[in-house]
């Protein structure tokens, strides 16, 4: 939200397309639930409804006269010499070349600009596949009380082969989320017809085996099973006139749900260097991998070991979460919060939150590493 508050109305147009979650629900097979509370609760919302704010935003603030959008045209290769980016409408096919001052690659995780840098020279990424597998899930509204499933909250479900199920509300009212399985056993992938997703639902998460109608069991069937990798590079500027930012730099596991905030916290730091410099755009480029790269390291690493895959440790995770909040509220001078709560705080840097939990961070990556080798 502090990014979006540097463009006049950005805040208010987002909070209207967004719900607030104050925490997360575990849910157990036999029906009981946990709650851990947040102090300062989240802001969801749809990752599309916020690219069309943005874009909204972008085309009333700026007429054509100083803004062009090549909508939906696919960025295919860069010439960093000549400065230039090679687009491609995806309806024509036709190719078409355009000059830039600066370039910011904000593609993805699969970035074309990133691909780019590869072949300049001293270039380093290393691009890491995250051991679990996920296929989306889509739920029809419901009065869904009786069953614990409270607006406001992220639901959650998991399983002692570390299957795990996540659901969030949306605005209509209708829930949607993630299911993530193991990829080397893809016992959730293999799942061929309707009838086998349902039943695989209705025993392991009976919550939503119960709102999954046979349209969206079919659906499920029907979608590709996706992965996430993340992503370190060395630098994150080419020469003087191009940079990469969000996940096209630094792409992380959604397991702390950082993702988009990392996003949103370069382009305030790119902002800002720029004013201490000037504009000079080749000075900005420079610094920005110098301020970034340690703490875009800080966040790969604490998303890929911040969530233990063992089940030992996951019971320990969970007992960590609930005596930090109970110490912190009543030592708030000599005890931090939990990982989750401190790390959502714009006021810590990534690597001075990995700092703080370095111990836990460690205990969990040996620990994943040893179940990853065996698996
Ligand atoms: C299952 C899942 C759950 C997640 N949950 C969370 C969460 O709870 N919280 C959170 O903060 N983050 C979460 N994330 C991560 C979050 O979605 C990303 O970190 C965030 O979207 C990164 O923003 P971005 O703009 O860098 O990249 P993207 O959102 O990937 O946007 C890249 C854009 O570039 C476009 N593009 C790609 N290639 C080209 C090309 N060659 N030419 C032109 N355009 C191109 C794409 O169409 C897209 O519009 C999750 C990710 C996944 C996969």
């Amino acid at each position: 939200m502090k990014a979006l508050r540097n463009i006049e109305g950005l805040e208010e147009a987002v909070k209207a397309i967004s719900l607030e979650v104050t925490g997360t629900i575990i849910h157990q097979k036999n029906g009981k639930t946990s709650l851990i509370t947040r102090q300062k609760p989240l802001i969801s919302l749809d990752r599309t409804r916020l690219a069309i704010a943005l874009l909204e935003k972008l085309t009333q603030k700026y007429d054509d006269s100083r803004l062009k959008v090549h909508f939906d045209c696919e960025c295919t290769q860069v010439d960093f010499a000549k400065k230039q980016a090679k687009l491609q409408n995806p309806e024509t096919k036709v190719d078409f070349t355009v000059d830039y001052n600066l370039l910011v690659g904000a593609d993805g995780a699969r970035s074309v600009v990133r691909e780019s840098f590869l072949s300049t020279e001293n270039f380093e990424c290393q691009q890491k596949y995250v051991p679990s597998a996920y296929k989306s899930i889509f739920l029809p509204s419901d009065n869904n009380l009786e069953r614990n499933l409270q607006p406001g909250k992220i639901h959650s479900w998991r399983l002692d082969d570390t299957t795990s199920v996540l659901l969030l509300y949306q605005l209509d009212g209708t829930m949607s989320g993630v299911v993530t399985f193991p990829y080397k056993q893809n016992q959730v992938a293999s799942l061929s017809h309707a009838q086998e997703v349902l039943k695989f639902f209705n025993e392991n998460f009976p919550e939503v085996g119960y709102l999954m109608p046979t349209s969206e069991a079919e659906a499920f069937v029907a979608r590709t099973v996706s992965r996430v990798s993340t992503i370190r590079c060395n630098r994150f500027h080419q020469g003087a006139s191009a940079l990469l930012i969000g996940d096209a730099a630094h792409a992380v596991s959604p397991a702390l749900g950082q993702g988009c905030n990392a996003a949103l916290e370069d382009v305030v730091i790119f902002d800002k260097i720029l004013d201490e410099n000037s504009d000079n755009l080749a000075q900005a480029v420079e610094q920005f991998s110098v301020r970034r790269l340690p703490d875009a390291h800080a966040l790969v690493e604490m998303s890929d070991y911040a969530f233990p895959l063992s089940k030992r440790l996951f019971i320990e995770f969970i007992l960590r979460q609930r005596i930090a909040k109970i110490l912190h509220r009543l030592f708030p001078q000599k005890f931090l919060p939990s990982l989750f709560e401190v790390i959502s705080e714009d006021t810590n840097s990534y690597s001075q939150v990995l700092d703080y939990y370095k111990d836990w961070i460690a205990k969990v990556k040996k620990s994943n590493e040893k179940l990853t080798v065996r698996a």
